[in-house]
C-alpha cells in the first residue's frame, strides 16, 4: 500500500529544457513522463506544477511593466503544462490542466473540487498559470495547491544538485548543505524555495522533499528511495519525526511502508560526493543533501 496517497511534484521550467539552452527538450520529457507513469501505476496521485523559466520569467525584462512581465511568465508555464501533459498522453496517461485564469479551451478553471474529480478518475493534473497573480512564484503556487489539495508531500525537482548558500552558477564558493530546516531556509533567504512559498510550508507543516532531477530516474528515485550507486542519505519522514536512512540502496521507499528502511543516526562525509541526493524540508531541524 502506498504511504503517500496524493503528491505533488514541482518540475522546474529549466529542467525542461535538457541539454537546451531554451524551450523544451521532448527527450528530456520522455524520461520524466515514463517516470511519472511508474510511479502513477503504484496508485498515487500525481499533481504537477511546472515552472516557466525555460520560457521567461517576469524578472527577465527591465523595460516592460512588472504586472505584464508576470502575466507571460504565467502563461509560459500554461504552455509547458499542455506540451508536458501532451507528452505524458502518448505514453497512455491520462491528464487534465487546470488553470487559476481563464484560457478558453485550453485549460479548464481550477477548483478544488473539479481537481477531486480528476484525481479520483486517475488523471494526473497539471496546475499551470501559477497562483494567477503577479509578484509570485511557481513555487509559492506548488505549495499552495499542495495544501489546499492536501497532499501528503511535495516533490520539488531541481536541475542544480544541491541545496546552497548561494546560487553555485554565480558564486563559485557557494556552500553546499549537508542539512538544513526550513525555518532556517526562511532566516537566511536560501534560494532553494522562494520565501513566501517557504513561510506557507512552515505554516502548514507541509513536508518538501528536494531532489536533484539531472540524474537517471531521479524522480522514481525520490519517490521509492531507490538510488543506485554507493553511498545514499535520505532523511524521510517517519511518524512526525525525521531518521536518516543509510546504506548502498535504500531498500524502502518514501511512499511505500517505512519498516524496510535502515534507519541509522550514522553520518557520513558527503563532502566529495555528487551523486544523487534527498532533502526533505519540514519545519523539524533536519534535512540532507549528498
Ligand atoms: N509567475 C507569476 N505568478 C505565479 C507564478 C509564476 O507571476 O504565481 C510568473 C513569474 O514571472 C515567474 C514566471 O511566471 O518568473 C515563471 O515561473 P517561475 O519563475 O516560478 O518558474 P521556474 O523558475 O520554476 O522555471
Amino acid at each position: 500500500m502506498a504511504r503517500f496517497k496524493r503528491i505533488l511534484l514541482k518540475l522546474s521550467g529549466e529542467s525542461l529544457m535538457g541539454e537546451k539552452q531554451y524551450g523544451i527538450d521532448e527527450k528530456r520529457l520522455g524520461e520524466y513522463a515514463q517516470q511519472i507513469k511508474e510511479i502513477h501505476d503504484l496508485g498515487v496521485q500525481i499533481g504537477i506544477v511546472i515552472g516557466g523559466g525555460n520560457f521567461w520569467r517576469g524578472r527577465s525584462s527591465e523595460t516592460i511593466d512588472r504586472n505584464k512581465a508576470d502575466q507571460i511568465g504565467m502563461l509560459a508555464t500554461v504552455m509547458n503544462c499542455i506540451y508536458v501533459s501532451e507528452i505524458f498522453r502518448s505514453v497512455g496517461m491520462k491528464t487534465a490542466i487546470l488553470t487559476p485564469f481563464e484560457c478558453g479551451s485550453f485549460t479548464k478553471l481550477f477548483s478544488k473540487d473539479r481537481a477531486n474529480k480528476y484525481f479520483e478518475h486517475g488523471m494526473v493534473v497539471f496546475f499551470a498559470g501559477g497562483t494567477g497573480h503577479p509578484y509570485f512564484s511557481t513555487d509559492t503556487a506548488l505549495v499552495l495547491r499542495a495544501v489546499e489539495m492536501e497532499a501528503d508531500i511535495i516533490l520539488s525537482g531541481k536541475s542544480i544538485d544541491g541545496v546552497y548558500d548561494s546560487d553555485p552558477a554565480v558564486n563559485p564558493d557557494a556552500k553546499k548543505y549537508d542539512e538544513i530546516d526550513i525555518n532556517e531556509v526562511i532566516n537566511q533567504r536560501l534560494g532553494v524555495i522562494d520565501l513566501a512559498a517557504a513561510v506557507l510550508c512552515m505554516e502548514n507543516h507541509m513536508p518538501m522533499y528536494v531532489f536533484g532531477l539531472n540524474e537517471e530516474n531521479s524522480i522514481v528515485n525520490a519517490m521509492t528511495g531507490h538510488f543506485a550507486g554507493e553511498i545514499r542519505l535520505a532523511y524521510l519522514y517517519d511518524n512526525g519525526s525525521v531518521s536518516l536512512v543509510t546504506g548502498g540502496s535504500v531498500n524502502g521507499s518514501i511512499i511505500d511502508a517505512q519498516h524496510d528502511l535502515v534507519f541509522s543516526e550514522e553520518r557520513y562525509d558527503s563532502s566529495a560526493y555528487s551523486g544523487p541526493y534527498a532533502v526533505l524540508l519540514k519545519d523539524v531541524p533536519v534535512s540532507g543533501t549528498v
